[in-house]
């Protein structure tokens, strides 16, 4: 339901759990965050509302990065628990991903990753994703490369966003039929489903087109279609007021 990716200087838990507040409005079930630290990848997930997942950040806090997703879940595939909740890892727990959407192809992709051995933890369609993004990372090291060939196989509408252990300093966002903004900050860089998750931080965006991954750096934002040919990037000014 509600996306937020960070890559910069600040704390990025701090940065996505402020951008989820923001998106509160929409109505959610879940909330879930995970934070690139130390070499590795560190997840906090948790059924009901913000509050729930900030308590459980105060009792089980994460190490400190400076990249981070996180997501409010709105169930579709499995209902609200714990372990429904986004982020999703894959089994090695080196890549993380959240999803707005439908997958609609996710049992036949279930069935597929299972006879090659990956297992699967929750009821939801999202979860595929990670799985097969760790496939296709281990063959290309490449992020942005591997959400352009996983992109190709889903059918449904589906905003994604994700991180990799082995690739630390970006992430990498998808969309079909479903929203997608970047915001472009000095040395920092936002993604999200709504630009009221990063108006706090900066008021120049660029809008996702159809069937586009995004890489996100610091300091570059690089877009390609599906098929990887390079897209036309148009920045816009963001020039709502900012209310409450
Ligand atoms: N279909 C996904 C799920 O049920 C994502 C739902 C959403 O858009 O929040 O987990």
């Amino acid at each position: 339901c509600g996306i937020v990716g960070y890559v910069g200087s600040q704390s990025a838990l701090d940065v996505v759990v402020a951008g989820l507040k923001r998106l509160e409005y929409r109505g959610y079930d879940s909330a879930g965050v995970a934070v690139l630290a130390d070499g590795g990848m560190a997840a906090a997930k948790k059924a009901g509302k913000l509050a729930n997942l900030e308590k459980e950040l105060v009792e089980r806090p994460l190490p400190t990065g400076s990249t981070g997703i996180g997501h409010t879940r709105w169930a579709t595939h499995g209902g609200p628990t714990d372990a429904n909740a986004h982020p999703h890892l894959d089994n090695a727990g080196r890549v993380a991903v959240v999803h707005n959407g439908i997958i609609e192809n996710f049992a036949a992709l279930r069935a597929e990753l299972a006879e090659r051995g990956h297992e699967l933890t929750s009821e939801t369609d999202t979860e595929v994703v990670a799985h097969l993004l760790a496939e296709e990372f281990s063959a290309c090291a490449d992020l942005a490369e591997a959400m352009r060939l996983v992109c190709r196989r889903l059918e449904g509408a589906f905003t994604l966003v994700a991180a990799h252990a082995d690739e630390p300093d970006v992430v990498v966002g998808a969309r079909r039929n479903s929203p997608l903004v970047v915001g472009v900050g000095e040395g920092e860089a936002f993604l999200a489903s709504d630009v009221a998750a990063f108006i706090a931080h900066t008021r120049s965006a660029i809008e996702l087109g159809q069937d586009q991954v995004v890489e996100l750096r610091r300091d570059a934002v690089s877009v390609t279609g599906f098929d990887g040919r390079p897209a036309e990037v148009r920045p816009y000014h963001v020039d709502w007021d900012v209310s409450a």
